[in-house]
């Protein structure tokens, strides 16, 4: 088996993202592999933390990925994380893998400002990293990657957990197991009235059923009380965003101003999508091309507008709209140039921490080994861009943690699953299998 191969028997998928499939990036050849160890979510440490702990796999996984791609290996860290830039550097040793170091602004992790800051290149509008030669992988994927070359599937998520609980931490979590036995693990919530966010505050998403299982691309869970202006803000529907932006945007464009990709040189200009807010289809069409550009980032709504709307929705809603009439393909300029005042205009992760109004949230959730043996898993056919797997499994089966469960069809896109704990398959539907004591 070749490594692309050993990859897709193990089920890996992109750990820091929406989840496509790894062993697909692995066909290419390209002239940069890189780690995307520049963790930017407020309050999540899980990329540091596996970085200073398991630093040797995350080097092998990239020197593996690197040389399967006739690429040159680069790693981004924050210069901020000491021990996990200590750890790296040890296990770099004799590689060719070069580390290059990122100051604590957000979105530091972002794909287009990584490949950019690395090589200089600028991804075309829409485009992908590969169409300038470079492939990303999150350093959960490469760890990930190092463990397929040996044989062993992915069975576990690595996350954080966080906020308000008992004793925040990070640690390898069975895949499947739901939010409120995860949140148990770290101590459970200091109180009653709780929400939690999925995998981030600015990109991540309200969950809004603790029943709900953590999949591959799980990164953290936060607890905020629920009377928590994120929590508030993430609550509100699109129609009650719409309303309030149409109102009481002032026009003042700060969130264009500091939009991280406006300023990479990409034509995103939310405060002229906020302009859609107010017209019928035919003006609306040409405000909403302003979004097509927009990675979803949240610093405009989160952190640019003085007026707390919603411009980073706004931009969802059009770009979802211009699909709606198959006109989501990009029509502007190919050309970008960024921003003269890009560098200036950088937000520092701290500053964000604050406007968040989190600051008192920050824990170190350090990593920790633990046992964890769930009683009950609920594993979801589709954790992963493409088509859901395909279980190969029947109810009554008893399986073993790593026994293939689901596969991706053939000559399909997805990826393959395997059982996190030892079990009895109880339950099989269209969307889910659940695995029992
Ligand atoms: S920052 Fe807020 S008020 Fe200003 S243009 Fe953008 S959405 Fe409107
Ligand atoms: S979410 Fe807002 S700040 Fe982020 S890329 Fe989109 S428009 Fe720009």
């Amino acid at each position: 088996m070749n490594l692309a191969d050993q990859v897709k028997a193990a089920g890996v998928v992109g750990a820091g993202g929406a989840g496509f499939p790894t062993h697909v990036k692995l066909e290419a050849s390209v002239d940069w592999y890189l780690a995307n160890g520049a963790e930017c979510e407020p309050l999540i440490h899980k990329d540091r933390e596996l970085m200073t702990h398991f630093a040797s796999q995350v080097i092998k996984g990239l020197t593996l990925a690197a040389q399967n791609a006739h690429a040159a290996p680069a790693l981004a860290i924050k210069k901020k994380n000491h021990q996990a830039v200590a750890a790296l550097n040890k296990a770099a040793a004799g590689t060719p893998v070069q580390l290059y170091y990122f100051d604590d602004y957000y979105p530091a992790g972002d794909e287009y400002e990584l490949v950019h800051t690395i090589t200089g290149n600028l991804i075309p509008p829409q485009g992908l990293p590969l169409d300038v030669g470079c492939v990303v992988n999150n350093v959960e994927t490469l760890h990930n990657i190092c463990r397929a070359a040996e044989g062993i599937p992915v069975t576990d998520t690595f996350l954080t957990i966080t906020g308000l609980v008992k004793k925040p931490l990070t640690t390898w979590i069975p895949l499947g197991m739901s939010v409120i036995e995860v949140l148990k693990i770290a101590g459970g919530a200091t109180v009653t009235a709780f929400s939690v966010m999925d995998s981030g505050l600015m990109m991540g998403k309200l969950i809004t059923d603790l029943q709900q299982p953590v999949t591959k691309t799980t990164g953290g869970l936060i607890v905020l009380p629920t009377d928590h202006s994120i929590i508030q803000r993430y609550s509100r529907t699109q129609k009650q965003m719409d309303r309030i932006g149409f109102s009481a945007c002032d026009q003042c464009s700060y969130c264009t101003e500091l939009c991280p990709r406006y300023l990479l040189g990409y034509d995103v200009q939310p405060h002229l999508v906020m302009r859609s807010l107010g017209f019928t289809a035919m003006g609306k069409e040409l405000w909403n091309s302003f979004a097509q550009l927009c990675c979803r980032c949240g610093l405009c709504t989160l952190y640019s507008c003085p007026e707390a709307l919603y411009p980073r929705e706004a931009c969802i809603r059009s770009m979802n709209d211009l699909r709606q009439m198959n006109k989501g393909q990009w029509q502007g300029s190919r050309k970008v140039k960024p921003h003269f005042l890009k560098e200036m205009r950088r937000v520092p992760l701290k500053q964000l921490v604050q406007r968040l109004g989190v600051h008192s949230y920050e824990k170190e959730a350090e990593f920790v080994e633990l046992p964890i043996k769930p009683k009950r898993v609920t594993l979801l056919l589709k954790q992963h861009v493409g088509v859901p797997a395909k279980t190969v499994v029947a109810v009554g089966d008893r399986v073993s943690r790593g026994q293939l469960v689901a596969r991706v069809p053939e000559g399909q896109l997805g990826a393959h699953l395997h059982a996190s704990m030892d079990g009895k398959v109880t339950t099989i539907n269209h969307e889910f299998l659940v695995i029992e004591e």
